[in-house]
């Protein structure tokens, strides 16, 4: 490559947004937040914010049509961007589509592309109001725009963590990462009989978390019922580990994570011990899909979390001169670096 041209893999997925949000300037008043949080933050009335945030998905980078059914991609696309909603603490409201398609895709199969997406509308009470399509050159290209507003005294950034506050979880992690997995394993079943869908059978946990994952709005809903503003809020799409630097960076802390603490359901367990030979701990850490939202809490709403089954207190912020650590079950101390999905990220070195 030329002296004065730099790969994107030299930056990585972080390092190119970096240098993106650097070249851009921000002019209006009303823009609260721009580059760098879930969504982006825009001023709507006196009590509240609009959230708005895109994420597009690319057939070969992230789904794989032999094993993927159309409905639940068109599920999970929604999912995957109302979730940044949720990371915001927001509501999300109206959803935008835009979709690119080759020449191989027909009728009936955007039809079942948006029957998962209607029906995720109405599992989210959200609006389908627009979206636009191009043709392709290779495969298809999903875009969603997601738009939700959120209380002015209620927004969670991810910058605004305190040393001391709680780090919690939602639900449980590792299973969308080991669903991946099966269905890579299983794909030349798929490919021999390509009307096959994945069997929902032995592994329906791991595979529903990876094919139909939901978005938590209703922990969203959930907190504000047990009075909980989140000190700052991220949705779990990369890992845990990933998501819990993000948090740590941008409120230039440490952390605190146990391992014993972190939530992973039986079936992920026995899957990564039995059939993967991978450690569960790893694929909480660093598999991603999850959609959970990660989040910290002031000291003082110990007692309206503790014994709340679907959120888990798994650590607390530090000083950022102690790092981001996992405690592991034997008590050791162990630093945390995020090496859950990125793109244009070079192979590791051997
Ligand atoms: P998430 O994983 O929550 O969807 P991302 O890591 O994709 O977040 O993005 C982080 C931030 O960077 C967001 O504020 C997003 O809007 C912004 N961003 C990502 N790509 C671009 C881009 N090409 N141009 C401008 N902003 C971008
Ligand atoms: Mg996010």
């Amino acid at each position: 490559m030329a002296e004065n041209f730099t790969p994107i893999q030299e930056l990585g997925e972080f390092g190119l947004i970096n240098s993106i949000q650097q070249s851009v300037k921000q002019f209006l008043p009303s823009t609260i937040k721009g580059i760098g949080d879930d969504c982006a933050v825009i001023e709507k009335n006196e009590e509240e914010f609009w959230v708005v945030s895109t994420d597009t998905m690319c057939e070969a980078v992230h789904f794989d049509l032999r094993y993927v059914p159309l409905k639940h991609l068109g599920y999970k696309a929604l999912s995957t961007a109302i979730s940044d909603i949720a990371a915001m603490n927001g509501i999300p409201s109206q959803v935008l589509v835009s979709l690119a398609l080759s020449s191989r895709f027909t009728k009936e199969a955007v039809d079942e592309l948006y029957e998962g997406m209607n029906h995720a509308c109405e599992n989210y009470k959200v609006d389908l109001v627009g979206g636009d399509t191009t043709s392709s050159q290779s495969g298809l290209m999903i875009s969603v725009t997601v738009i939700g507003s959120v209380k002015k005294e209620k927004i969670a950034y991810r910058s605004t963590a305190k040393k001391g506050d709680l780090v919690c979880v939602t639900g449980d992690f590792g299973a969308a990462y080991l669903g991946l997995h099966l269905l890579e394993r299983e794909k030349q079943a798929f490919l021999e009989n390509d009307k096959m869908q994945p069997k929902l059978g032995t592994h329906s946990y791991l595979l529903q978390r990876q094919l139909k994952p939901e978005a938590r709005t209703d922990a969203i809903f959930e907190l504000e019922d047990l009075g909980i503003v989140p000190t700052s809020m991220i949705d779990v799409s990369d890992g845990l580990a990933s998501e819990i630097m993000h948090l740590a960076t941008q409120s230039n802390l440490g952390a605190q994570l146990y391992e014993e603490k972190i939530p992973i359901a039986n079936e992920t367990f026995n899957a990564g011990v039995d059939i993967f030979k991978i450690d569960p701990i790893t694929c909480a850490l660093n598999g991603g899909e999850d959609y959970e939202l990660l989040m910290t809490i002031k000291q003082e709403d110990f007692d309206k979390i503790e014994k709340h089954p679907e959120i888990s207190i798994i650590g607390f912020m530090t000083d950022p001169d102690q790092g981001v650590n996992l405690i592991t079950k034997q008590g050791n101390v162990k630093e945390i670096q995020a090496q859950g999905w990125q793109h244009f990220k070079k192979p590791e070195k051997e």
